[in-house]
Order: structure tokens, then sequence, then C-alpha cells
């Protein structure tokens, strides 16, 4: 997956310029996930409908929907729980961390 880089803003122009999603420069989390998250969305593919709103809301744009299935970047999630507050067919679970 590509990872995102840290660039200098600049006013988007059109929708296009907005940073949105995995498959995109999201200008966020640049290096991975220290072992702080408590929790982490796991996705049941049984419910999912593939609204892609998850992949939409995702403020660090780990949502992957390259492949067949919607896989989540766990290196780069922050386990904010904003997908699965906006998945309206409870598709997504937030499962505690191992330690
Ligand atoms: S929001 Fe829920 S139903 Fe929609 S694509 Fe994501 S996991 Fe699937
Ligand atoms: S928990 Fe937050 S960072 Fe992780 S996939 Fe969901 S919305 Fe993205």
């Amino acid at each position: 997956m590509k990872r995102p880089k840290v660039k200098k803003w600049t006013e988007p122009k059109t929708i296009k310029d907005y940073p949105m999603g995995s498959t995109c420069d999201s200008d966020h989390l640049t290096s991975i996930n220290a072992g702080w998250r408590t929790f982490r969305p796991v996705i049941n593919y049984d419910k999912c409908v593939n609204c892609l709103r998850c992949f939409l809301v995702c403020p660090d744009g780990v949502i992957d929907k390259s492949g067949e299935k919607l896989e989540i970047d766990y290196d780069y999630c922050k386990g904010c729980g904003v997908c699965e507050y906006e998945c309206r067919p409870r598709a997504i679970d937030m499962v505690k961390e191992e330690k």
C-alpha cells in the first residue's frame, strides 16, 4: 500500500485535490503505530455491504479498497473507532488489543 508522506499544504482547487482514502497521500501518520492503540477495528465480511463509508471517513486513510475485500493497515490505524461508529450494518467491531 502506498504510504502517506508529509508534504506542503496547498489550497485544494478541485475535489480530486482533497486527500481521501489509503490510495492517496493523506498527509497524516508517517511512521507506524507505536503500540499505544488499545482497540483495533475488525471487519466482519459477512455483514459488510461494501458501501465504502468507512473508507471515506477514516481520518488516516488506512482502509484499502484496492483488493477484493477491504483491508485495514494496522501499522497505521490509530484505533479511533470512527469507522465502527459510521458503519451502518455494524460490520466493524472494535476489539481489545492483546498485550
Ligand atoms: S462502512 Fe461497514 S458496510 Fe460499509 S464498507 Fe465499511 S465495513 Fe463494509
Ligand atoms: S479505527 Fe480510525 S484509523 Fe483505524 S481504520 Fe478505523 S477510522 Fe481508520
